[in-house]
């Protein structure tokens, strides 16, 4: 997230984000386990735009276990796309594998 965006996330959320031990705000890791159950309780919303598969499921698994609403968001080069999971409701991040790519946006490859 981009210091601009965190900053304007950090604006709306009347909870801010934890300060992680390095003393930077808008740098945590969703898989410690102080961001348990508990602390999903604590939302009424969750909107996800992580940068890895791993935290995705993560959230994703938590907010079942809360039955927390999730916006699962991510972008492919320039493109974007959110849609909602709700349990119960939606099929969930890890119901349906997105399908294999067959081209890659310039930006996501490595060099
Ligand atoms: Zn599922």
């Amino acid at each position: 997230m981009a210091p601009t965006h965190a900053r304007l996330v950090l604006s709306l959320s009347p909870f801010g984000l934890p300060a992680c031990p390095r003393r930077h705000r808008r740098c945590s890791n969703i898989k410690e386990a102080r961001f348990g159950v508990e602390y999903f309780r604590g939302f009424d919303l969750v909107i996800n735009a992580l940068d890895n598969v791993a935290a995705r499921k993560h959230v994703n698994r938590l907010c079942l276990a809360t039955g927390r609403p999730l916006v699962e968001a991510g972008t492919a080069g320039y493109l974007g796309q959110a849609y909602p999971i709700r349990k119960g409701v939606t099929e969930c991040f890890e119901c349906t594998p997105p399908p294999a790519q067959k081209t890659f946006p310039i930006c996501t490859i490595r060099r």
